[in-house]
């Protein structure tokens, strides 16, 4: 960065352009923005700086510039469209200590003007360093249309309501009073109204405001159910229109996260494609810390958070920093895979248990009670099973399980997406593998998709 951007106070100060031309009149035109004292040198000023002078808007010397004209101002252009004036000019400038900025001649100024989006008390400036003016007029007027043209009103009011809403405790709770003015209340009450309506949007808002500052920080543990934005609860749509602060993880779909309020930071912690996830204690920091900012906070996991969520370390971090918390419910993995089969979890005289299990845990492949569930008639639900099922399944199969026991894997259940693969203990491995599985797939042990069931039975009467 060879020039620094800043903005210079120069109000009362005295800033001196040398020339009269096209080149002068653009220049002043944009000081004319600012509440310099403007002294102008020339011996054919155009007509508009005539008009100017006559307005009493700046000063105009019809002579050219002498050593001593520039003492103590603060800043100098030479405007002279020509290279030997300007030369000349620059030089009793620079003499008397004033910055010098020659138009069109970056090598031998001090200083650049940039290009600038006026929202006044709001200015953007945008600088190149004389290396591709195309591009800064590009982003000028991107920013032109971006930028409300209300915006400098909304910001000259709210300059002047800053020492009421200090009473705002700092941090979080300012910050969440100045975006919604800026961004909600304040446009809404500028069009719908004027300028009295946005003070009196500002007056509303901080009593709004000053009652949520109250609250303390917490955090809901929401189940976001299997995918399908309906299947999730009241209760979770309830706090997601709450939240400021959503902290998901991979499981959870973005027609989902559209359901967040609009002005909350969503947070993803489980991103896959740019890295492994985040570790889990730096994603317990992560909550805690902005509970303890007093967020509401929306801890938003897959399914059913207390299925398979590791929702007992957060809680215990939440406990340690004394933080409240509760649990919102949602629909596991296992209850949409089965609807999807058309079947139930349980069924009398058929199994009258149901497991949830685990393909892997911190160890590697998860062991469980195989002699159990290599007994006929057991039905488990298997989480993160993918990879692991031909362990699984080699080790049913040692412990005496039916080789034809149906398996079904429900891959991405209730999503648009969803695909279902009836199986057997004997293939499901291989099947599982031949079908490319790329979505979240759970391993329904011992249940066939209701209308595959009949074909099966009668299978097994051909084997037996
Ligand atoms: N808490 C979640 C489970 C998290 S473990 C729940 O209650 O559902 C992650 C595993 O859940 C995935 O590996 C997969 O086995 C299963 N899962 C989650 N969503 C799923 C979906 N829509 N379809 C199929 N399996 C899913």
């Amino acid at each position: 960065m060879q020039h620094f951007p800043i903005f210079m106070s120069v109000a009362g100060r005295r800033i001196v352009v040398a020339g009269g031309g096209d080149a002068a009149v653009a220049k002043l035109r944009l000081l004319l923005k600012t509440e310099a004292r403007l002294n102008v040198f020339s011996t054919h000023p155009a007509p508009e700086i005539e008009s100017w002078a006559n307005d009493h808007r700046m000063t105009l010397y019809r002579r050219d510039l002498a050593p001593g004209d520039t003492l103590c101002a603060a800043l100098f252009y030479g405007a002279n469209e020509d290279a030997a004036e300007d030369a000349r000019t620059a030089a009793i400038a620079r003499a008397d200590g004033a910055l010098v900025n020659i138009v069109d001649n970056l090598q031998d100024s001090q200083f650049i003007t940039p290009a600038i989006v006026d929202r006044d008390p709001v200015t953007v400036a945008i600088g190149t360093e004389g290396a591709a003016p195309v591009l800064a007029r590009a982003i000028k007027a991107d920013l032109e249309e971006k930028l409300p043209s209300t915006l400098g009103t909304l910001a000259r009011i709210g300059k002047a309501f800053r020492k009421m809403a200090d009473v705002l405790p700092m941090g979080r709770a300012r910050r969440d009073f100045w975006a919604e003015y800026y961004f909600h209340a304040g446009p809404h009450a500028v069009t719908t109204g004027g300028e009295n309506d946005v003070k009196d949007s500002l007056q509303t808002l901080l009593k709004k405001h000053l009652t949520a500052a109250e609250t303390p920080g917490h955090v809901a543990f929401v189940g976001a159910g299997p995918g399908d934005p309906e299947l999730l609860t009241l209760k979770a749509r309830k706090a997601l229109d709450a939240a400021d602060v959503v902290i998901h993880d991979r499981l959870v779909t973005p027609d989902i996260l559209e359901l967040a309020r609009r002005e909350a930071t969503v947070i993803d912690v489980g991103k896959q494609g740019f890295g492994p996830a985040m570790a889990q204690d730096k994603i317990n920091q992560l909550i805690v810390a902005h509970a303890l900012d007093g967020a509401q906070v929306v801890r938003l996991k897959g399914g059913d958070p207390t299925v398979f969520g590791r929702l007992d370390e957060e809680i215990a971090a939440l406990e340690d920093a004394g933080i409240g918390w509760h649990i919102v419910p949602g629909i596991t993995a296992a209850s949409a895979s089965v609807a999807a089969m058309g079947q139930s979890l349980t069924q009398r005289g058929r199994n009258s248990a149901v497991r949830l299990l685990t393909g892997h845990d911190m160890k590697g492949f998860a062991d469980h009670d195989w002699q159990t569930l290599a007994r006929s008639g057991e039905v488990a639900a298997i989480y993160m099973g993918k990879k692991s099922a031909r362990f699984i399944q080699g080790r049913l199969i040692m412990h005496g399980a039916d080789r034809v026991t149906p398996v079904t894997v429900i891959e991405n259940a209730s999503r648009p997406d969803q695909r279902c693969l009836a199986t057997t203990l004997e293939t499901m491995a291989q099947d599982l593998s031949d079908a490319s599985i790329t979505g979240p797939a759970l391993l329904v042990y011992g249940l066939a998709p209701r209308a595959a069931q009949a074909a099966l039975s009668s299978l097994k009467q051909e084997l037996a």
